[in-house]
């Protein structure tokens, strides 16, 4: 068993090998096989260090036929457009997360209708994570750019900006083109 000391780490556990003490005891950790993989461990208070995905909260609004779309003010991805949504906070619900993000990057207060879709990404330098899109409803507010969004708009299918940021958005888009195409 190796220590977390002086070891040659695969890619893929590298943006946490600068932990070196336990979260909980402070213990030294040590990088070993635990259920079946290697993963940080303590073995003091015998806590294994679960690596999380990234979990991100967002909305698809529509209004008269388009979809509202954010321009990104910061990176990753800056200047490129995608749904309202952004990263969770740890103590509160999706759901919240999603309006919350809405409110802060649009103006725009929305009511959540129905989940839309579940988005598994690995395109992020942060690190790979899942993001949980709602359908939702306009309640209030006024469109007004805000936060890490430097525009807002509402787009009709065919006229989606071309400069679309993250996979996660590409494939929810191009299924809500699709839906309205077929409902046309
Ligand atoms: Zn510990």
């Amino acid at each position: 068993m190796g220590s977390a000391e002086g070891e040659q780490f695969p890619i893929n556990v590298r943006p946490i090998t600068t932990w070196q003490f336990c979260p909980y005891c402070a213990g030294r950790l040590e990088y070993r096989e635990v259920f079946g993989r290697k993963r940080l461990y303590c073995p003091a208070c015998g806590n294994v260090v679960f690596r999380e995905p990234k979990v991100g909260a967002g909305v698809l609004v529509e209004k008269d036929g388009r979809v509202l779309l954010v321009k990104r003010a910061v990176p990753p991805q800056k200047g490129r457009w995608g749904l309202p949504a952004g990263f969770m906070e740890w103590d509160e619900s999706p759901e919240e997360a999603a309006r919350r993000e809405c409110l802060e990057e649009t103006g725009l207060e929305v009511e959540i209708t129905s989940l839309y879709g579940i988005y598994h990404y690995t395109d992020d330098f942060r690190g790979p994570g899942i993001i949980i899109i709602y359908r939702a409803r306009v309640t209030g507010g006024t469109i007004h750019p805000g936060d890490d969004a430097a525009e807002a708009h509402f787009f009709g299918p065919d006229e989606l900006p071309r400069e679309i940021a993250f996979q996660t958005n590409r494939i929810a888009l191009a299924q809500w083109k699709e839906e309205v195409k077929r409902n046309l």
